[in-house]
C-alpha cells in the first residue's frame, strides 16, 4: 500500500502515521518530496487491510497496489498525466514531438536542424551534448559547448531542449541548459542517477533499457518519482532481440501495455528502434496509431555527413512528411500536435 499525505500535512502527522504502522508490525519507506510526503507500506497484507489509514491525521489517500511500482501505476492515478514543460504540454490529448540531430556537432548544423524541425511542427529540439558511444574512439559529443549551442538554438527558435545526462555529477550542469533531462537506455538502471534526477525540478525522459522488461522500466520510473519528481516521460526505443536486420526491435506492444499499467506519458523513438531511416516514418505512424503520447526522431540537415547515427536520421524533407502523416493519425486517437 501507498499512503499519500496531504500537501499541508505536518511532520507530527507523518510521525503519528508511521508510529501506527510500526505498532501494527509493518515496515515503511518514507519519500519526502518537495510538495508532499509519500509512505510506502510493506508487510503482511491482512495487517495492512485492518488499518483505518484514511482517517489518520494528514492522510490524503491510501492506495492498495500489488505491483512493486506504485506511484507510476494507474491504480495510483487514473487520469493520464499531462506534463507541462515550460508551457509546452505532453500527455493526455497533447502529442509531443521531439526532433533534432543525434549529436550536437556545430552551431550551423544545430540551427539548421532546429529551424527545420520547428517549421515542420516539432515543439522540442533533441541533441546529445554528451554521447554514450559503444566505442570510446567514437565522437563523444561537444559536452558543455554543446549545451551552450542548444541554449542558443532555444533562444532563436523557442523550441524546448531535450538532452541526455550521463551521470549524477553532470545533472547540475545539464539542468542549467536543458528543459527535459534524458536518461539513455544504457543508464535505465543506474539507480544513483535515477535518484539524482528524482530530486531535480526538470522533467525526465526515461528511455527503456536495452534488455529491460516493462516491469523493470516502470520500476526505474518509480525510482525517479519516489524522490519527488513526478514529471517522468517514458520512451520506448527498441529492445535487443535475436533480430539483427534492425538495430533494435521496436516493441510497440509495450506502448499499449504501459498505457494501461501507468498514467505516465509514453513516447516512441523509431530512429533507435529501427536504425534505418526508411523505417522511421512507417514506425512513427504505427507508434501514434498505437496510442503513443509523442515521438523522438533523429533529423539531420545532411545525414550523409552526420558524426553519429546518420543511417537512421531523416532529412528535413522526410521529417516534414512524417509530421503531416502523424498529425492525421493522431486525430484518430484523440490527440493533436499543439
Ligand atoms: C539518444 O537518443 O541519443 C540515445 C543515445 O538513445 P538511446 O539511449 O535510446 O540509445
Ligand atoms: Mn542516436
Amino acid at each position: 500500500m501507498v499512503i499519500v499525505m496531504q500537501a499541508q500535512a505536518t511532520q507530527n502527522d507523518v510521525d503519528i502515521v508511521t508510529k501506527k504502522l510500526v505498532e501494527a508490525g509493518l515496515q515503511y519507506y518514507l519519500s519526502q518530496g518537495e510538495a508532499r510526503t509519500i509512505i510506502g507500506v510493506i508487510g503482511d497484507e491482512k495487517s495492512i487491510a485492518q488499518l483505518p489509514v484514511d482517517v489518520f491525521p494528514g492522510v490524503e489517500k491510501s492506495i492498495a497496489v500489488t505491483e512493486s511500482y506504485k506511484l507510476v501505476s494507474r491504480e495510483f492515478r487514473h487520469e493520464d498525466t499531462v506534463i507541462d514543460v515550460q508551457g509546452t504540454k505532453i500527455g493526455g490529448r497533447h502529442l509531443g514531438i521531439m526532433a533534432g540531430p543525434c549529436a550536437v556537432e556545430s552551431l550551423d548544423q544545430l540551427l539548421e536542424a532546429a529551424s527545420a524541425v520547428k517549421r515542420a511542427g516539432a515543439q522540442f529540439l533533441r541533441g546529445g551534448a554528451y554521447k554514450p558511444r559503444t566505442s570510446p574512439y567514437s565522437f563523444q559529443g561537444l559536452e558543455e559547448k554543446g549545451l551552450e549551442l542548444l541554449a542558443e538554438a532555444r533562444e532563436r527558435t523557442g523550441l524546448k531542449i531535450v538532452t541526455e545526462v550521463l551521470d549524477s555529477s553532470a545533472v547540475d550542469i545539464v539542468s542549467q541548459y536543458a528543459d527535459v533531462l534524458q536518461i539513455g537506455t544504457r543508464n535505465m538502471q543506474n539507480f544513483t542517477l535515477l535518484k539524482t534526477v528524482g530530486k531535480s525540478d526538470k522533467p525526465v525522459l526515461l528511455k527503456r533499457g536495452l534488455a529491460a522488461t516493462i516491469s523493470e522500466w516502470l520500476n526505474a520510473a518509480e525510482y525517479i518519482m519516489s524522490e519527488g519528481n513526478y514529471n517522468v516521460i517514458l520512451c520506448e526505443r527498441g529492445i535487443r532481440t535475436f533480430e539483427t536486420y534492425t538495430r533494435n526491435t521496436l516493441d510497440l506492444g509495450a506502448v499499449a501495455a504501459v498505457k494501461s499499467l501507468s498514467h505516465l506519458p509514453v513516447i516512441v523513438d523509431p530512429s533507435h528502434g529501427t536504425g534505418h531511416w526508411k523505417m522511421v516514418r512507417p514506425m512513427a505512424r504505427a507508434a501514434v496509431a498505437a496510442g503513443a503520447d509523442g515521438l523522438i526522431i533523429e533529423v539531420h540537415p545532411n545525414p550523409a555527413e552526420a558524426l553519429c547515427d546518420g543511417n537512421q536520421s531523416l532529412t528535413p524533407e522526410n521529417f516534414s512528411l512524417l509530421m503531416d502523416e502523424v498529425g492525421a493519425i493522431a486525430a484518430i486517437t484523440g490527440k493533436a500536435i499543439p
